[in-house]
């Protein structure tokens, strides 16, 4: 009988902004021992539940307004200027982990709506998400955020358009949606774009179609709440019907091998650990050895 090979995919993983924001965090929590974190570091509850137990303490922003004289850090998605300023009042330290690709981002957006007074920025980004929160923040709450090319109706096409886009967006969608602004642009009015989706995550797409192909089954592992999880999944179970998606080790099942397969692929999302996927990986063996 062949032997049943099991390959972690070595694109999937933290990103490094996420590595940067755990560091940090570690840093603090070697030297202090405990650290109020704004929102979840990561979107993988088991990353969480390790750094908790290493004394890192989750809080969201009501709980920051409350809280005077201790440190928190900001998470690599980054915040708006009121959360910075609140920090200042409250005399909490701030241990920015913000991700240095937002960080610019934020900039770039803060320049051009300071310096051009009457134009519309326009982020194409998720309503609500932290990221995005803290881009429009940018704007002191003007800028308009669309999720998709059927919302761009309450743009004004008749003043110009600076368009960015959250650094976690699908590429195709900020094509398919310049071109819409495009069409619906009036004649003579200036409509600026950038593209600033980071490559971290872009990239891995085309990455793992092909790590998809590659294998006979593939287990794509990922926190539920991550939607950098979600789309990658989507795409890998496109190219291989034969995908699962699993949030840790314990959710393997069986019933996943009953198509006998010889080359087994682990992935996950960005914000999927590497000891997570090497986790799947040591209880799939186990299973095997086992049947
Ligand atoms: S996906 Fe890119 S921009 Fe976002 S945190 Fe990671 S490295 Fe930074």
């Amino acid at each position: 009988m062949q032997p049943v090979i099991i390959e972690i995919d070595e694109d999937s993983g933290f990103c490094f902004g996420v590595v940067n924001a755990i560091k940090k965090a570690e840093e603090e929590l070697d030297t202090v021992g405990s650290l109020y974190c704004l929102g979840d570091i990561v979107h993988n509850s088991d990353e969480v539940e390790r750094l908790s137990k290493k004394g890192l303490k989750i809080i969201d922003h009501d709980d920051l307004s409350k809280l005077t004289d201790t440190k928190v850090l900001l998470r690599a998605h980054g915040e708006p200027p009121a959360t910075y300023k609140l920090a200042l009042t409250n005399n909490v330290e701030i241990v920015d982990a913000t991700c240095p690709v937002v960080l610019a981002l934020q900039k770039r957006i803060l320049k051009a709506w300071t310096e051009n007074p009457g134009a519309q920025v326009v982020i194409y980004g998720k309503k609500g998400h932290a990221e995005v929160n803290g881009l429009v923040g940018q704007t002191q709450g003007e800028a308009i955020v669309v999720e998709n090319e059927n919302e761009i109706d309450n743009i004004d096409f008749s003043k110009q358009i600076f368009l960015f886009s959250q650094t976690t967006k699908s590429l195709e969608g900020f094509k398919i949606l310049v071109e819409k602004i495009k069409e619906r642009m009036n004649e003579g009015v200036n409509f600026v774009y950038y593209d600033t989706i980071c490559r971290q995550v872009a990239n891995r797409m085309d990455n793992i179609r092909k790590f998809a192909r590659e294998h006979d089954l593939v287990i794509f592992v990922s926190g539920k709440k991550s939607s950098n999880g979600k789309v990658l999944f989507e795409e890998c179970k496109k190219q291989n019907s034969n995908t699962y998606f699993v949030s840790s080790a314990d959710e393997l099942e069986m019933s996943m091998l009953s198509d006998k397969p010889r080359l087994i692929g682990i992935c996950g999302a960005t914000s999927t650990p590497k000891w997570q996927m090497q986790e799947v990986k040591d209880k799939l063996l186990t299973i095997i050895n086992y049947v």
